[in-house]
């Protein structure tokens, strides 16, 4: 760390301490050069990623929207708006843990899709069908066939 005084890059640290909160560290630190005394403080930064389109668009990460297309493809189902709610904040736990700068819209879609198959497989196939759009008859087949092999899989998940 640079001393703010003289710009002399060597500084020592005199003293270390945690915040009571346990989310920020304080040093006291004394310049080598000029003998000055500085604090710095390091804190955790989360950054929710910036989603980049398909098109190269960047835009805000909106877990109101992606609530909304959640709802959409549940329509009708039985899903608790609780579940959906903590759908949604997997996802966004998942992208804030992820530390990246940038999301591709593709894998947030296909953390949805993640999700969906957990909460309902109609749903799911209805989400898909759209997210798709069904570019290609067997990208539908392949969502069956997933959704078969999901069955499959012992119950207690
Ligand atoms: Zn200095």
């Amino acid at each position: 760390m640079k001393c703010p005084f003289c710009q002399h890059v060597d500084t020592q640290v005199l003293d270390t301490r945690i915040s009571e909160e346990g989310d920020s560290i304080r040093r006291r630190r004394r310049c080598g050069s000029c003998d000055k005394r500085f604090t710095t403080y390091e804190r955790i930064e989360l950054i929710m990623p910036v989603v980049v389109k398909k098109n190269g668009n960047r835009t805000e990460f909106a877990p109101a929207k992606m609530r909304a297309s959640l709802q959409l493809a549940l329509r009708k189902r039985p899903v608790s708006a609780e579940a959906v709610d903590a759908a949604v904040h997997r996802i966004e736990e998942l992208l804030l843990s992820s530390g990246a700068r940038e999301v591709l819209s593709g894998h947030v879609g296909e953390l949805v899709m993640q999700e969906l198959m957990r909460l309902d497989k109609i749903a799911y196939i209805r989400f898909a069908s759209v997210y798709k759009s069904f570019e290609d008859v067997t990208e539908f087949q392949d969502a069956i066939a997933e959704v078969g092999r999901e069955r499959k899989s012992p119950p207690g998940k």
